[in-house]
């Protein structure tokens, strides 16, 4: 009968997952972290040769050692480099370059002296930003030109109660016309970037655009210039690229997909830094 379900349900223990554990958690993302005290040459060679979408890229040896440049906006997360990485490269638990400027995905280690750039400081009280900002709560519109759907699982998860996008004041809406901001998945295909172009400028000022998942980053897969010929899906003549190739954007959400905590924490990451901004 409902009316257990119901009973059952108020006597259980909540299952809401705290803020202090959502944000920067990336858990089940298999986003790659560099211990960089064990990083060697050899194995940043190893990694870079192995890496699918060219995420890893190493410059030229000097004095036995190298830099690795890891593009968290490519990556897949496929484990790979994980795989050759002898220790020195590891799944991540908590990721702190979700909702970053693209340059922010970017980070390089030096081998021997690896160093990691710093993320800027995480605002908790989104709700209080939100409402200060745009007298109520935020409106996201979610925009799909060509995702594959598995970032659209993702997000979906965002509002069921274990999450529950809501608490912070953010909802999702069905019009453009009712959003402060885009979150737009996948590579941007030829077919829909009029319908892009018309959903974004039918967004009243101010406007937010995020960048979700590493098609939307980066092309991901999907984009020729990422992926070396015969290696993955990049045949596709009809994709016009990342959603910068298309739009501004004002934050980027790694993943493939990114997990919903990740979006989360991006997300708010956005709203920190473009509070008032116009
Ligand atoms: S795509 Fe990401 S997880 Fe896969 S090898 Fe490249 S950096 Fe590592
Ligand atoms: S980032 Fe991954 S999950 Fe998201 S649309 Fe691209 S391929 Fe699909």
């Amino acid at each position: 009968m409902i009316t257990d379900v119901m009973f059952h349900s108020l006597r259980s223990r909540s299952q809401l997952i705290p803020v202090e554990d959502l944000i920067r958690d990336c858990a089940g993302s298999r986003m790659p972290e560099i211990i960089p005290e064990l990083l060697t040459a050899p194995i940043a060679a190893a990694a870079a040769e192995v890496c699918p979408t060219r995420a890893i890229t190493t410059d030229t040896p000097v004095e036995g050692g190298c830099a690795l440049r890891l593009d968290y906006g490519k990556c897949i997360g496929c484990g790979r480099c994980v795989e050759v990485g002898d220790g020195a490269i590891r799944p991540a638990k908590r990721f702190s370059h979700s909702g970053v400027s693209r340059s922010e995905l970017v980070q390089t280690w030096q081998t021997g002296s690896g160093v990691e750039a710093q993320a800027g400081e995480m605002h908790t009280s989104a709700r209080d930003r939100v409402y200060a900002l745009l007298g109520r709560a935020l409106n996201i519109r979610q925009l799909d030109p060509g995702s594959c759907n598995g970032c659209e699982a993702e997000i979906t998860a965002l509002t069921n109660p274990y999450y529950d996008l809501e608490r912070f004041g953010i909802h999702f809406v069905a019009s453009p016309k009712h959003a402060d901001m885009l979150l737009i998945t996948g590579p941007v295909t030829r077919n829909m970037a009029t319908a892009v172009q018309k959903t974004y400028e039918a967004v009243p000022l101010p406007k937010l655009v995020v960048a979700v998942g590493a098609c939307g980053c980066s092309g991901g897969i999907f984009d020729r210039r990422n992926c070396p010929v015969g290696t993955l899906v990049n045949l596709n003549e009809e994709i016009i690229g990342p959603v910068d190739s298309l739009l501004p954007v004002h934050g980027y959400i790694p993943g493939c997909p990114p997990t919903p905590a990740m979006l989360v924490s991006g997300i708010l990451e956005v709203l920190n830094r473009y509070t008032g901004r116009k």
